[in-house]
Order: structure tokens, then C-alpha cells, then sequence
């Protein structure tokens, strides 16, 4: 059992697992119910994350609460048994809901777009998220973050229907979630071998390009100084803004495809699930041979 967990920034940890990140925020020794886990992980990832909250929080400290960005499925993977070990409530945006209790499954990814092994795999990824019942409760309007007085949720759609990032104003870090991340995430090899880059949010699940956009210009004009995303090492500083004011001014260069199924038509989605969506894309045979090639790598990345 990994115990690995990186320091952020002032009460906010990384737990980096292989092709994802969950973050722990919580002030170092807080002890039970003192922090609170924000993602978690994919299905295999139980163990680095409770070895890692034992590391920053002190022996058995259970989190007050579990916050999501998202609910795909490598950002809830662990979130079941964890909420269950931890008799802890779960927080997501009321639009997240529907596909952590069962209702309703994500539109179909679009393996078309973002070109790498990651994005044509993505027709076998999970749609739907745990179902964790009434454990799961809406985020608090106008932004309050339970349990975190200093950090603020901002609604950024466009990656997922209710996506959020969180915020503290006093040193201005950033909890970017998949609104954009520091690494090709649709590439296997961008995926692991991570090169620090701001970019786009991943492809292949982005069902809405222009809130996708929007959401990337909202989060840059908050000017963070240090960036922990869903995927990729944490970025900071002024070559970080450089670079995320970049992608905001020059979205539709640098993120959004040329041609996709959601860049065509983008999926509609409300409280109660999806609207409207294109039916799932499979992948060609060409792609299968690749998937194939690729599946010992991916699954050796995905262990953790
Ligand atoms: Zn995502
Ligand atoms: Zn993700």
C-alpha cells in the first residue's frame, strides 16, 4: 500500500494515483473528521488514499466529508467503499447527482476526439458512478464548502454537467478538477509519463465545448497561483497564469476539436439527468488492434 501524498500548497495535499489525482485539504495533524477528501480515484485506489489521509491527518482520521468535482468514473472509483469505511456524507453539484444515485448514466464518450490510446479506450470506460444513495448531498448555494470555511465551489460546466472547481481566495489555490488539467490526458503516454502542460479538458468526455470554454475563462480570470487538476502534476506561479491564460484566450485553437460528436451538438443535461445525447460511438476494429497493444500498458498504469 502506497502512503504517498505531496503538499500542495497550505492544507492541501496530492494523493497522485497513476493516471488521477484525489487531493486531501485539511490543516497537517487535523485528526478525525478535521479535513475532507475532494475525488477518489479509481477502484483500485482504496488503500493509497486511506494510507495517504493517515499520512497528512494522523492514524484512523476520518474525513468530515467527501466534496467531488465530477463524477466520472476515475474520480468516484473508490468513493463507495470509502464513504461507507468513513461513515462520511458525500458533497457534488446538484446537476452530478443523477449519476451517483443510479438515475442516470453520462452521455457516451467520444472516442474520436483527442487522439491517444486513452480516448479510444474510452467506449469501455464506466458511465455511471456508484450508486451512494442519500450519502450524496447537493453543494450548498452561492458557494460555501462544507466543513472549508476558506474555499469557495465555482460551477464549471462543459467537462461534466455539474462540475465544479474549488477555490481560496487567501493564497488563491485552485482545485481545477477536469476543467482543464496539466497533461495530454487522452494520450496513454501524456497520461503517464505527464510533461507539464496546461491544456484542455479531456476530450473524449467533454460533452460541451462552449461551457467547456467558458468555464476555462472563469477559472483563469481568478488568477491562481498554484493549479492541482484532476490529472497532471500541479502547476504554479506566473509561467502556470502565462499558460492558462493562453488556453482561455485561445480555446478553440488549442482544446476544442476540429469535428466530434458533442463539437457538432453538445448534450443537454439537467437535475434529472441526461436530455439529450448522441448514442454511444464503439470502437473500429483498427482501434480494437490498438486498444489491445495498448491494455498491459494501461492496465499496469491503472494498478494504483
Ligand atoms: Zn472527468
Ligand atoms: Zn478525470
Amino acid at each position: 500500500m502506497s502512503s504517498t501524498v505531496e503538499r500542495v500548497a497550505d492544507g492541501l495535499f496530492r494523493v497522485p494515483l497513476s493516471i488521477v489525482n484525489a487531493y486531501l485539504i485539511g490543516p497537517p495533524r487535523a485528526g478525525d473528521r478535521g479535513w475532507v477528501l475532494v475525488d477518489a480515484g479509481l477502484s483500485t485506489s482504496r488503500g493509497a488514499i486511506t494510507a495517504a489521509a493517515a499520512a497528512a491527518f494522523g492514524p484512523h482520521a476520518r474525513p468530515a466529508a467527501v466534496v467531488l468535482t465530477h463524477g466520472h468514473f476515475d474520480h468516484v472509483g473508490s468513493l463507495r467503499p470509502l464513504a461507507e469505511q468513513w461513515d462520511a456524507p458525500v458533497y457534488a453539484h446538484p446537476l452530478e447527482i443523477p449519476y451517483l444515485t443510479g438515475r442516470a448514466e453520462y452521455p457516451p464518450p467520444d472516442p474520436s476526439v483527442g487522439g491517444g490510446a486513452v480516448a479510444w479506450l474510452s467506449p469501455l470506460y464506466s458511465r455511471s458512478g456508484p450508486d451512494i444513495g442519500p450519502r450524496v448531498r447537493p453543494l450548498p448555494a452561492a458557494g460555501a464548502v462544507p466543513f472549508l470555511p476558506d474555499w469557495r465551489w465555482v460551477h464549471t460546466p462543459g467537462h461534466a454537467p455539474g462540475h465544479v472547481a474549488l477555490f481560496r481566495a487567501t493564497d488563491r489555490a485552485l482545485v481545477a478538477g477536469d476543467a482543464f488539467v496539466t497533461t495530454k490526458q487522452e494520450s496513454l503516454f501524456g497520461a503517464v509519463l505527464k510533461p507539464q502542460v496546461v491544456h484542455g479538458p479531456p476530450a473524449y468526455f467533454t460533452i460541451d465545448w462552449e461551457l467547456a470554454r467558458a468555464s476555462v475563462r472563469e477559472l483563469a480570470r481568478l488568477n491562481p497561483e498554484v493549479a492541482a487538476t484532476g490529472h497532471g502534476v500541479p502547476m504554479r506561479g506566473p509561467s502556470m497564469r502565462a499558460e492558462l491564460h493562453r488556453l482561455a484566450a485561445d480555446f478553440d485553437r488549442l482544446a476544442r476539436p476540429t469535428d466530434g460528436v458533442y463539437v457538432r451538438s453538445p448534450a443537454r443535461a439537467d437535475a434529472a439527468g441526461v436530455l439529450r445525447a448522441p448514442p454511444p460511438v464503439f470502437p473500429t476494429a483498427a482501434v480494437l488492434l490498438a486498444i489491445g497493444a495498448g491494455a498491459a500498458v494501461a492496465a499496469a498504469a491503472t494498478r494504483r
